[in-house]
């Protein structure tokens, strides 16, 4: 295993996934799918590639990747498992919190240096009975003694839990704090028993292994993220979560209108010099996806202009930095079933078969969970009370 990745450029990160999206993750991605399983074949050779560190800084070793070049990565393996993606994508977001709010310490520097060479995979825990999709508030509490902590939590939902090496949990500050008085732990696989409470028996994104947990666990203090979750949160969490979900959404779609543009070319060879009418409805599909790709391309390079600096965080903990993700999560998390329904209306019978080269079973059910996973109901009501009070244009 590479010590340091400080070698790698998102080229060759790129050219990297774009090869075991095709050569492990396709081949695996209907067998994930339909045993709800977690795609180990797909995260070992994610691992064995040093994808899992393209978000650490370049000077604790990782390859120190943007936005714009972790949704790339997000979206060129969605195109061939959307589970897959979406473990990366919640991974990167777990990463950059600690990156981005823990680079003071010598704890977390010291963690992402061995992350870079251990390839750790990093799980989230923010949902949890009674607050459910809330992420801004919290039941559960931290507890300090003697430099250690405990934290129990009863999560609604915690992806691939079982397969991470750590897990980061939102919790309120202590025990008398307000529910929204925040702050993120992380917690190693080892010091914590995960009981599970509910089953992961769903529609789709079906690999990325995601029951209820009982979570009861203990460590050292440094291992409390510093600052407020609410910075993080709104300066990394929500940030890297929106647009590197619309991403692997994007690919997700991108490889549905893939497999019909491949249908639509067999009609038109079938019957040269003619231009199969299905093509219409291809060239309307073509234009949502490139609608789509612009919508979390544009956030994402927004994103890396102010993501560094205190006057481009203290930006992004604005109002209209928090409306315009929300408008990406809505936007995207809706525009992707329509294309993929899109790409169903032209390809027909085939694509609704589960056993056909063109079969878009898979990519209809994962887009699925896109307006769930945070609900969009929850976030236009957060929207909602906001245009209350912004003046500013957009
Ligand atoms: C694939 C997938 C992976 C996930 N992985 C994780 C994970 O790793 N860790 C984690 O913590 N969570 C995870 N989640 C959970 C996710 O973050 C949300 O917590 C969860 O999807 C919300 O569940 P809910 O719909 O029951 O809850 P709620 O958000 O409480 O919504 C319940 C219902 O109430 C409605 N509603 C809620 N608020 C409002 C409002 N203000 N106005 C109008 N209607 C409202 C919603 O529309 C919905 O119908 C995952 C979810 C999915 C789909």
């Amino acid at each position: 295993m590479n010590t340091s990745r400080t070698d790698q450029n998102f080229g060759s990160l790129l050219a990297a996934v774009r090869r075991l999206a095709s050569e492990v993750a396709a081949p695996h991605s209907d067998n994930v799918d339909k045993e709800a399983r977690f795609p180990v074949e797909t995260l070992a050779a994610l691992r064995q590639a040093g994808v899992l560190s393209a978000a650490v800084p370049r000077d604790l070793g990782g390859a120190g990747c943007s936005m714009v070049e972790l949704g790339q990565l997000c979206a060129a393996l969605a195109q061939s498992c959307g589970s897959s993606a979406m473990v990366l994508a919640m991974h990167y977001s777990q990463l950059a919190c600690i990156a981005r709010h823990g680079e003071q310490t010598e704890f977390f520097r010291g963690y992402l240096r061995d992350l870079v060479t251990h390839q750790y995979l990093l799980a989230s825990m923010t949902s949890e009975v009674g607050t459910f999709g809330d992420t801004r508030s919290s039941i559960c509490a931290v507890e300090r003694a003697d430099g250690r902590f405990t934290l129990k939590k009863d999560a609604t939902t915690g992806s691939y839990c079982q397969h991470a090496d750590a897990v980061l949990v939102t919790c309120r500050r202590d025990k008398d704090a307000a529910s929204g008085d925040q702050v993120l732990v992380m917690v190693r696989r080892e010091d914590c028993t995960l009981k599970q409470t509910t089953s992961w028996d769903t529609l789709g994104m079906r690999g990325t292994c995601s029951p209820g947990f009982k979570l009861e666990s203990g460590g050292a203090q440094e291992q409390i993220v510093p600052g407020a979750f609410a910075d993080s949160s709104a300066q990394t969490m929500v940030p890297y979560s929106h647009i590197l979900w619309a991403s692997l959404w994007w690919g997700v779609a991108a490889d549905a209108v893939g497999r019909a543009a491949n249908f639509v070319r067999g009609q038109a060879r079938q019957k040269p010099g003619t231009t199969p009418p299905t093509a219409t409805r291809l060239a309307e599909v073509s234009l949502q996806l490139q609608a789509m790709k612009q919508n979390w391309m544009s956030a994402a390079q927004a994103f890396d202009a102010v993501a560094t600096g205190a006057a481009g965080r203290e930006e992004l903990m604005s109002i209209g930095w928090a409306l315009q993700l929300n408008n990406l999560k809505i936007g995207c998390s809706e525009a992707a079933p329509q294309i993929v329904h899109g790409a169903l209306q032209i390809v027909g019978i085939l694509g609704y078969k589960n056993d056909s080269p063109f079969s878009l079973g898979r990519h209809y059910r994962d887009v699925l969970s896109a307006s769930l996973m945070i609900s969009n109901d929850r976030i236009a009501a957060k929207s909602a009370s906001m245009l209350l009070v912004f003046k500013d244009s957009p």
